[in-house]
């Protein structure tokens, strides 16, 4: 039981990088307009994410970290099908204590005094102690129960860097809230609230955001960046569905690059933030533990909308 409950952990959290996701985005379902992300030793010592979102009630905070607990299903039973929230499966904080030592620290703005839970393995305990507002998660020591998949992690520089651009896809799909990440007591990346174009500027400068143009039309809205601004890469494409940044289906990015039209030589790549509405139904985020993959039953139509959109923005602000 105990090793059948490490391999299920380990779906959710193989890596620093899937604690840092998850956290996030259970910073975001708690409506946060601060988040701050540390961490240390590449995130293997520690990964934080403080919030000021809506913390949990001391009456269900000791089931936080029982795994399936999850405070976000409608009670509609086909609500699964429905999800607005990023997180709705209840395994992530569990997975976190299964693999690492999970600490949380949260108080509801509303409450008097904060709970405090430590969880490992099957070991849970809930004390009060006091909080800003908020919710404060931390995980330490990941994996150093388990030799194999510590073996086997990136080394603390590479996942560094890799958490510092899943950052940043949070930080330009959400340019409304303030973003910070600490890397080993260090400022990596901070953002104020902006627009996408501020996000851009966080993100790869002010350079690259002076060269931007918004996209706003019906359910697509972000920016792209100006034609003379292209490279030979496509890292600089990101994609969001309903808030969650997504690994793109090649048809979406191959969708923006016809929207230029002749205007992009072949073979390059714009730069572009793109935030999709799609309705819930129409898509299932449940692909994959990490869900940055999402099916979109409809992705003709969806790549039919993201070609009319950058065309259009290109259109009104003639080069
Ligand atoms: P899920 O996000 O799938 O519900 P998690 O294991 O990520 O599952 O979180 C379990 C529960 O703990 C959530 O449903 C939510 O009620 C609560 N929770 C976790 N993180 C936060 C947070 N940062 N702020 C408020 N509540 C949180
Ligand atoms: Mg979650």
């Amino acid at each position: 039981a105990h090793v059948a409950r490490l391999i299920a952990a380990g779906e959710v959290v193989s890596r620093p990088l899937d604690v840092v996701r998850e956290l996030v985005e259970n910073a975001l379902d708690a409506g946060a307009t601060r988040i701050e992300v540390e961490l240390a030793g590449g995130g293997l010592k520690l990964v934080q994410v403080r919030d000021n979102g809506c913390g949990i009630p001391a009456d269900s905070v000791q089931l936080a970290a029982v795994r399936h607990a999850t405070s976000k299903l409608q009670p509609d039973i086909r609500a699964v099908d429905h999800v607005t929230t990023l997180g709705f499966r209840g395994e992530a904080l569990w997975a976190a204590a299964q693999a690492g030592e999970l600490g949380l620290v949260t108080r509801p703005a509303a409450q008097v005094g904060a709970s405090e839970v430590l969880a490992h393995g099957e070991h849970i305990t809930v004390s009060r102690t006091s909080a800003p507002a908020g919710t404060t998660v931390q995980v330490r020591h990941l994996f150093a129960g388990l030799p194999a998949r510590l073996r086997t992690q990136a080394s603390p520089n590479t996942e560094a860097r890799e958490i510092t651009t899943l950052v940043g896809r949070y930080v330009l799909h959400h340019p409304g809230l303030h973003w910070k990440l600490t890397v080993d007591g260090e400022a990596r990346l901070t953002h104020a609230p902006a627009d996408h174009r501020g996000a851009v500027a966080s993100v790869y400068g002010a350079l690259s955001a002076n060269r931007v143009l918004n996209v706003h039309q019906g359910s697509v809205r972000g920016v792209v960046s100006r034609p003379e601004l292209t490279r030979a890469r496509r890292d600089r494409m990101h994609f969001s569905v309903n808030g969650r940044p997504i690994q793109a289906p090649p048809e979406l990015e191959k969708a923006v690059i016809e929207g230029f039209a002749e205007l992009l030589p072949v073979g390059v790549a714009p730069l572009c933030v793109l935030d999709l509405s799609v309705a819930p139904e129409d898509h299932n985020p449940n692909v994959h533990p990490a869900k940055q993959v999402v099916a979109l039953a409809d992705l003709p139509g969806v790549s039919a909308r993201v070609r009319e959109a950058v065309a259009a923005a290109l259109a009104e602000h003639p080069l």
